[in-house]
C-alpha cells in the first residue's frame, strides 16, 4: 500500500501527488498528516522551509473540507505572494483529480477586482498574504464564518515583515472554534505569543532541533579581505560551472550594483528587491525558474518564500544583519531532500559572526580557500568536456556542413582535434586567469578593513607618500581613461611585473589616480613604468607626495577636473560606485571575460 494512503489520504489524492514525484512521505507529513487528519486540534509545526510542509497541511486540508459547499472554510496566511501562488499551485495540484475544488491566491500587487471576481465566485480555500487579505475583509468582500481551519504558515517570516497587526484582525473575523495550524521556521517570542494567544493546547511537533539549518546544507566560508569580495566573489561561482544560485546582499542598493557588475562581467545574473515592481518581480523570478538566469542577486526581504528546486548554493555576499535571517536564507537550497551549500565570503573582522551563526543552528562551518587560477580552469575545462560529451547535435542541421569539417580535420587524429576543441575554451582561462592573485586573507589580517576605512579617512591626509609598508604613487590615469580599480591593478602588475599582492588601496579619480605599492617595490614600479605608454600617451608614475600636497588640492581642483560634479554631489554614489569599481574587475588581469560565459548563458 502506498505510505500515503496509510497515513489516511484518499486515492484521488494519492495518485496526484504521485505524479508530483512523492513516493514516500517527508519525516514532518509522516509525522503531522494524521494529526492535522483528526481535524480536531491546533498545531504548532516547527519545521524549516523546504521540507515538504504545504503537502503536511495540505494534504490533510483537502480531506477536511467540504467540497460541496461552496463557501470558505479554510484560510492559509502566509508572508509572500510567491508563496502564496506557490501554495495556491500546490494545492491545485494534490487536488486535480478532485472535483469542484476552488482555491484562491489573495496577494498584494495585482489586480484585486480578479481576486474579488473568484472570491464571489465562490471558493473553499483561501491563500493570502495578510495585507490583501485585510483589505478585502474591509471590503466586506468575503464571509469568513464557516471557516474551520486557519493555517498560518512562515509565521516567523510573517512577524519579522511587521504582519503581527494585520494577523491579529484577520483572525478576529474567523470563528474562535476554528483550528489553527501554526507552521514556523524559527520559534522567537511573538511566534509563542500568536501560538499562546489563539491557541488551545495546540500538538507541538519540531522537525530536527529547533533552528537547527537543514542537515543536507554545508555551510562554507571563504576569508577574503574586504576589498577582494567580488574578486573572490566571481571566482567562487567560476569554480562551479554548473552553479544555480542566489546570492543575498545586504541592501537593496549593494544587490543591483553586484547584478550590474556580474552582468557587465558577463554572467547570468539579475536582481531582485524591494525597489522592483510587481512585474519586475515576477519577470525576474519568472527567468529565474525557468533556469534562464543562473544567479539571482536578492534582499532578504525579496528572497522570502522562494521555493525554487534544485538551487545548488546560497551565497552571503553579505552575512544578514539579524542572524536568524541566515537559517531563511540558507534554506532556499537543499529543498526536497536535494544537498545544497551555503557560502558566506567574510572578512576576518566577521568570523565571529560565524561562530555565532554556528552556535545558533548547530552546525559546524567549513573554511574553505578561494580557489587560484589554475584550479578555476581546471574545473571549467572538465565542464566544457563534460558539455561537450552531453550535448545533442542537431542532425539535420549538421548534415549539410559535416563533411566540410571532416575535410577540414583530414589531416588530424583523433587527439589532436580533441585538444584543439579544448584549448579554443581552455586557452581563454588560462589567459584570464594567468595573473590570478591569491585572494584568500591569512586570519587575523585586516588590511582589507583597514583599506575600506582608510577611503574614508586618509583622502584628507594624504601628503605623505608612505604609509607603514607602503608607498603612495600617483599615476595619470584614471576612470576618465575608462579605467576600473581592477583594471588599474591589472595595468599596474603587467606593467611593473609585480604581484597584485604588493598593491594596497587604489584610489581611482577621474584623470589620475593614486595607488600603494609595498615599499620595497615602489622603486621598481617606477622604473618599469618609464616607458610605457598608455593609447599614445605617456604613462607617468611619481610619487604621490609630489603631486599631492594635500588633501586640499583634490577637494578642490581634483574632482572639477575629471567633470565630476555627480561624484561630488552626491557621496552615496562615490562610495558606491569606487567600491564596486574596486571590487568588480579585481581579478581581471585587463582580460575580457571568456567563452565560458557565453556557454553558461546558453545553458541557462
Ligand atoms: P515545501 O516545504 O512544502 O515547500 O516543499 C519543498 C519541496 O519538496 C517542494 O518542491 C515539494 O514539491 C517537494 N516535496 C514535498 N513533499 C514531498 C515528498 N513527499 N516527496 C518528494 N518531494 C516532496
Amino acid at each position: 500500500m502506498n505510505p500515503f494512503s496509510t497515513l489516511g489520504i484518499r486515492h484521488d489524492i494519492v495518485n496526484a501527488i504521485t505524479d508530483l514525484g512523492f513516493e514516500t512521505p517527508t519525516p514532518i507529513q509522516e509525522q503531522s498528516i494524521p494529526v492535522l487528519l483528526s481535524g480536531s486540534n491546533d498545531f504548532v509545526g516547527l519545521a524549516q522551509t523546504g521540507t515538504g510542509k504545504t503537502a503536511a497541511f495540505g494534504l490533510p486540508l483537502l480531506e477536511l473540507i467540504d467540497f460541496t459547499k461552496n463557501y470558505p472554510q479554510a484560510l492559509i496566511l502566509c508572508p509572500t505572494r510567491e508563496l502564496c501562488l506557490q501554495i495556491t499551485s500546490d494545492l491545485n495540484n494534490y487536488a486535480k483529480n478532485l472535483n469542484d475544488v476552488h482555491v484562491v491566491a489573495v496577494y498584494g500587487g495585482a489586480s484585486i477586482s480578479d481576486q474579488l471576481r473568484q472570491i464571489k465566485r465562490g471558493v473553499q480555500i483561501v491563500v493570502a498574504t495578510p495585507g490583501r487579505m485585510l483589505d478585502i475583509i474591509n471590503r466586506k468582500a468575503i464571509n469568513f464564518s464557516e471557516v474551520r481551519y486557519v493555517v498560518l504558515d512562515e509565521a516567523d517570516e510573517m512577524l519579522n515583515m511587521g504582519f503581527q497587526e494585520d494577523i491579529d484582525h484577520i483572525l478576529s473575523t474567523t470563528p474562535d472554534d476554528k483550528k489553527t495550524w501554526l507552521f514556523s521556521a524559527t520559534m522567537p517570542a511573538e511566534v509563542r505569543r500568536i501560538a499562546k494567544n489563539y491557541m488551545t493546547d495546540p500538538v507541538e511537533l519540531t522537525m530536527g532541533k529547533q533552528n537547527t539549518g537543514n542537515v543536507n546544507i554545508d555551510h562554507e566560508y571563504y576569508v577574503i579581505r574586504a576589498r577582494d569580495k567580488y574578486a573572490a566573489f566571481k571566482r567562487i561561482v567560476d569554480f562551479n560551472p554548473e552553479i544555480f544560485g542566489i546570492v543575498f546582499c545586504r541592501t537593496k542598493i549593494e544587490t543591483q550594483e553586484i547584478a550590474e557588475a556580474l552582468i557587465k562581467d558577463g554572467y547570468n545574473a539579475d536582481s531582485l528587491h524591494g525597489d522592483l515592481s510587481q512585474q519586475q518581480r515576477d519577470k525576474v523570478m519568472k527567468r529565474y525558474r525557468d533556469r534562464n538566469l543562473q544567479l539571482l542577486i536578492a534582499t532578504d526581504v525579496a528572497a522570502r518564500g522562494i521555493d525554487v528546486n534544485d538551487v545548488t548554493h546560497v551565497i552571503n555576499y553579505s552575512l544578514p544583519d539579524e542572524l536568524e535571517n541566515y537559517t531563511h536564507r540558507s534554506g532556499r537550497t537543499a529543498r526536497a531532500g536535494k544537498s545544497g551549500v551555503s557560502i558566506s565570503i567574510i572578512n576576518s573582522k566577521e568570523l565571529g559572526k560565524i561562530r555565532q551563526i554556528e552556535r545558533t543552528i548547530g552546525k559546524k562551518f567549513t573554511k574553505v580557500d578561494v580557489p587560484n587560477g589554475f584550479d578555476v580552469c581546471e574545473k571549467q575545462l572538465f565542464a566544457m568536456v563534460h558539455r561537450v560529451h552531453q550535448v545533442e547535435v542537431n542532425e539535420a542541421q549538421m548534415e549539410s556542413y559535416i563533411q566540410r569539417i571532416m575535410d577540414e580535420f583530414a589531416e588530424m587524429d583523433k587527439e589532436e582535434i580533441i585538444k584543439r576543441f579544448a584549448s579554443l575554451e581552455f586557452n581563454r582561462f588560462l589567459d584570464y586567469y594567468k595573473n590570478a592573485p591569491d585572494l584568500n586573507a591569512p586570519v587575523g589580517d585586516d588590511r582589507g578593513d583597514r583599506g575600506e576605512r582608510g577611503e574614508r579617512t586618509e583622502r584628507f591626509s594624504r601628503g605623505s607618500s608612505s604609509r607603514g609598508d607602503y608607498t603612495r604613487l600617483f599615476i595619470n590615469l584614471g576612470s576618465v581613461d575608462d579605467f576600473t580599480r581592477g583594471d588599474m591593478l591589472g595595468f599596474i602588475c603587467n606593467n611593473a611585473k609585480i604581484s597584485g599582492k604588493s598593491v594596497g588601496k587604489i584610489d581611482l579619480k577621474g584623470v589620475y589616480t593614486f595607488f600603494e605599492v609595498e615599499n620595497d617595490v615602489a622603486e621598481a614600479v617606477q622604473q618599469n613604468f618609464k616607458s610605457v605608454d598608455f593609447n599614445g600617451r605617456t604613462v607617468r608614475i611619481e610619487l604621490a607626495g609630489e603631486r599631492d600636497g594635500g588633501g586640499s588640492r583634490e577637494r578642490s581642483g581634483g574632482f572639477r577636473r575629471e567633470g565630476g560634479s555627480r561624484e561630488r554631489s552626491s557621496g552615496g554614489y562615490r562610495d558606491f560606485s569606487g567600491k564596486r569599481r574596486d571590487e568588480s574587475r579585481g581579478d581581471r588581469s585587463g582580460a575580457g571575460r571568456t567563452g565560458g560565459d557565453r556557454e553558461r548563458r546558453k545553458r541557462y
